[in-house]
């Protein structure tokens, strides 16, 4: 009897793990200033290849369509990725969205998508940090990194800028978080844009990993939060700031962050390992 009990115990504890369901991911895009029909199909190819995820896209209409008629499905799914930066989505998809955050979901927020939605406050309050749109001081604070702390620079200005495209060093600052542990410390970046003067809400806002933005490309001059994350009533946010073209998404250090900061935006936990191509300090790395 005891036997079979064990062997019962085996069989369930092997059948949990093979049977292992899938992290199931919407992408949603269809309207956005960057190339987001040629970036979709490179984000679902590198979230497959992690061979944990079940990718599918969410396309709305094109910009001044319909967008009553879209409506994703939202809680059919662990974790949405946006690659979206347009028309306002409707009520309904709004407050479904909102809902699904808050109610557990994961969302994660690439590149211009923290562009979108300035005038949707709770959008706002889960990517805590935007760019363009007309924002300003009345939308929330800079936030910066500086020696050790963050820094909320409420001083009056537009949100959002970045100097000329160029590689540049990304600076781990919560080297234990779960999307972070084991990366090095520093490691560099394929050509992109280095966003700085992001503002916004900034609640239940942690900075996993910064770069300095240099007045010798037209930066800022401050050490910009790139790679966040986020909490938004039970939901988990992993915002990236990086992936304006190709160059940049194929960049093994985005796909790395992008998968992890993907997987634990869904499950609050990263399995993903750290991949032997990973970037040094002194060089990117990149995959096709
Ligand atoms: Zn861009």
């Amino acid at each position: 009897m005891k036997r079979l009990l064990i062997s019962l115990i085996l069989y369930c504890a092997i059948a949990s793990v093979t049977a292992a369901e899938p992290v199931k991911v919407l992408i949603v895009d269809g309207q956005n200033n960057h190339k987001w029909a040629v970036i979709t199909p490179l984000l679902k190819k590198h979230l497959e290849a992690a061979g944990v995820f079940k990718v599918e896209v969410a396309t709305s209409p094109a910009k001044g369509g319909e967008m009553e008629t879209f409506r994703p499905k939202f809680s059919d799914f662990d974790v949405v990725v946006s690659n979206y930066n347009g028309d306002l989505w409707s009520e309904e998809a709004r407050r479904a969205f909102e809902s699904f955050v808050a109610g557990g979901g994961g969302f994660v927020s690439v590149h211009a998508a923290n562009n979108s939605f300035r005038e949707w406050k709770e959008y706002n309050r889960m990517i805590g940090l935007g760019g363009w749109g007309d924002r300003n001081e009345q939308d929330g604070p800079y936030v910066r990194y500086w020696e050790g702390r963050i820094i909320r620079d409420a001083s009056p200005g537009r949100g959002g800028s970045h100097g000329r495209q160029h590689e540049f060093a990304l600076d781990v600052r919560d080297p234990e978080h779960p999307i972070m542990k084991g990366l090095p410390p520093r490691w560099m970046h394929a050509q992109d844009e280095l966003y700085d003067r992001l503002r916004g809400p900034a609640e239940n806002l942690n900075i996993l990993a910064t770069a300095f933005s240099d007045k010798s490309t037209n930066g800022s001059g401050h050490h910009e939060p790139l790679l966040m994350t986020l909490t938004y009533g039970g939901g988990r946010i992993f915002h990236t700031a990086l992936g304006h073209d190709v160059p940049a998404v194929n960049c093994v250090g985005f796909i790395t962050t992008f998968q992890r900061g993907t997987e634990w935006a869904a499950t609050g936990k990263v399995t993903i390992p750290v991949p032997a191509d990973f970037p040094t300090a002194e060089k990117s790395s990149s995959r096709n």
